[in-house]
């Protein structure tokens, strides 16, 4: 039976492909596919984790006291007799022998099988089974933890070759951002969550691959089954399950004509953003990894705009990288970048980039009461001084070759500047002293509180440079969780206190000769691209597979044109009613006049 669920839409385009479900568990459950050649290895991993916990229930039967209740033996009866399940065995190895998953994604998979036949029987005392299956699961998992599990990173390794013919989407409750990163290089084709905002960390990862998604689909992995084939439409948010061919074939139309909108548009790359006016505007890149530098370049970026090095620090067990790790990774994209700049944004830890995988709950209950508002981006540093000071060499090291931006995430005291600026001079002068060369860095700023535009003059008397980010602004001025999807219909750009809090940042910034710029996810949007423009703004940074498209809309603007539909803009009570109404006045009078 087909089925419609409905999220929110945070990386355009369509994908079709067959469901894979990460299943939640208790126990951090790694995903990856393993080579043909790897898959009996995989096999005996899973025997030597049976055996051990067998041995650990007969261990625990044999123990039991006396005066133990006679079902307490009944139930580890059942257990062993679960774990011992021929056809089990042979579902779970299918995955991993038809499917290539690692033994542990292959016990998860199975489990969401078993789980919900369980939740379909009508006896009562069968559907509680369904905990023993939990409960064997989990110490299997556990089992194969201590066995040792294969790093994560091979999560990322070119899985094509071992998924077999169908391609795939990925179906969770919930992804982590790092874990999202996992699978940059991954064969999945789309993603749908649970949870998350459109801002959330996880869609930003999604966006920067370019891969359709939508989060906040509430029952989505309930709903969908291992297998099922789904559709993801990243434009409006509807997740289809088990289409009808019909809907298929209109998908599959669909897909194909933004296949070709996008070869279209990639025709721009290396045509300057010039505007109708001759107004140049200097479009860059954000990137998460180091290896995202060569999709800015090929995208025509004229530089990095912004650097989440957070990226570089998250699931390592603890074990942070080093100056020499940092220096490498700073160096190889200021080398992959040729001459171009590169802004380099010093860890922005904390909200819904933790340090460490956590599930949703740790996340959001545990970790902090709340994170968003906690110890995350300049704070944690400054509580981290060491490795502060480690990232901020490593950074000024790799500035001999080639020029780079330092950006400090979240700054709203004048205090942390002085603290920064003071660890920054003392590094520069280390590094002198030990005989390193340094370029010429100017240090910026993020504006994502709104305290920080209300300091802009002080700030300006440190800074060279700021840049909006308007992802966190629009959560601290609106007061909502970005990452929340109840919340999500609040989060709203268009607010008339978000538009101001712009516009006066980007005419402080003019009015003391510094340089600014958009970050945020509403530079690579272009619903605002004409607004910013008029605003004032020339300098925006998105996703590198963003920039064609905003690049289209910069070379049909007039900027002369736009400025006083924005002024009158931000005082509307609606902006965005009254700047769809004025578009459609100023597109009446500017030629279109595309370069082929
Ligand atoms: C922002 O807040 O707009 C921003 C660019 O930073 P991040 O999304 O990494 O918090
Ligand atoms: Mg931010």
């Amino acid at each position: 039976m087909s089925i419609q669920v409905f999220g929110l839409p945070v990386s355009r385009g369509v994908a079709i492909g067959r469901a894979v479900l990460v299943a939640s568990s208790r126990v951090d459950v790694a995903h990856y596919f393993v080579p043909a050649s790897q898959t009996r290895r995989e096999i005996d991993r899973l025997r030597r984790a049976r055996d051990a916990v067998a041995a650990e229930l007969s261990a625990l039967q044999r123990d039991l006291p006396t005066e133990a209740p006679p079902e307490l033996s009944a139930l580890l009866d059942v257990h062993l007799m679960l774990l011992h399940d021929d056809a089990l065995a042979e579902a779970i190895m299918h995955w991993i022998l038809e499917r290539h998953y690692n033994a542990e994604w292959a016990l998860s998979a199975q489990l969401e099988v078993v789980a919900r036949q369980f939740d379909e029987m009508e006896d009562e005392y069968l559907r509680g089974r369904k905990a023993d299956m939990e409960q064997v699961t989990e110490r299997l998992l556990r089992a194969l933890a201590r066995d040792g599990m294969p790093s994560l990173s091979s999560v990322a390794q070119p899985a094509r070759d071992f998924a077999g013919e169908d391609p795939l989407v990925l179906v969770a409750n919930d992804i982590a951002p790092a874990d999202m990163l996992q699978f940059k290089r991954s064969v999945f084709t789309g993603f749908v969550t649970d949870v998350g905002g459109k801002t959330s960390h996880t869609a930003i990862v999604a966006r920067s691959m370019d891969i359709p998604a939508v989060v906040g689909a509430r029952e989505a992995s309930r709903l969908i089954r291992q297998d099922d084939w789904v559709v993801i439409d990243g434009d409006s948010g509807v997740v289809v399950v088990n289409p009808s061919p019909i809907v298929l074939e209109e998908y599959r139309f669909r897909q194909r004509q933004s296949e070709l909108e996008r070869a279209r548009l990639n025709r721009l790359r290396h045509t300057p953003a010039l505007t109708l006016d001759g107004e140049n505007v200097e479009l860059l890149a954000n990137i998460e990894l180091p290896s995202d530098a060569q999709a800015a370049v090929d995208a025509g970026a004229v530089g990095v705009g912004l650097f989440r090095t957070e990226f570089l620090f998250m699931n390592r067990g603890g074990v942070l990288p080093s100056e020499e790790e940092q220096f490498e990774a700073y160096r190889s994209v200021v080398q992959t970048m040729a001459g171009l700049p590169v802004t380099i944004r010093t860890v922005d830890i904390g909200a819904d980039k933790p340090l460490e995988r956590m599930s949703p709950q740790e996340l959001r209950h545990e970790h902090s009461l709340n994170p968003a508002l906690g110890l995350r981006a300049i704070r944690w540093s400054l509580a981290e001084p060491a490795m502060f000071r480690q990232q901020i060499r490593a950074i000024l090291r790799a500035s001999a070759y080639g020029k780079i931006k330092l950006l400090l995430p979240m700054v709203v005291h004048l205090r942390e500047i002085r603290q920064t600026m003071e660890l920054i001079k003392r590094a520069r002068q280390q590094l002198l002293d030990k005989g390193h060369s340094i370029g010429d860095v100017e240090v910026g700023a993020m504006i994502e509180v709104p305290a920080a535009v209300m300091m802009l003059p002080a700030f300006f008397r440190h800074f060279d440079f700021v840049s909006i980010g308007t992802n966190d602004l629009i959560q601290y001025t609106l007061a909502i969780d970005r990452a929340d999807e109840q919340v999500a219909h609040l989060y709203d750009p268009w607010h008339p206190a978000v538009l101001k809090l712009i516009a006066d940042t980007i005419a402080c910034a003019q009015q003391y000769g510094k340089g600014v710029s958009v970050c945020g996810e509403m530079a690579g949007d272009p619903a605002f691209t004409e607004l910013l423009l008029g605003m004032g703004l020339r300098s925006f940074s998105m996703h590198p597979a963003q920039i064609a498209g905003i690049k289209q809309r910069v070379l049909r603007a007039d900027t002369r044109k736009l400025q006083s539909a924005v002024e009158h803009t931000l005082q509307a009570d609606d902006p965005q009613n009254f700047w769809a109404a004025a578009c459609d006045r100023v597109e009446d009078t500017v030629e279109i006049a595309l370069p082929y």
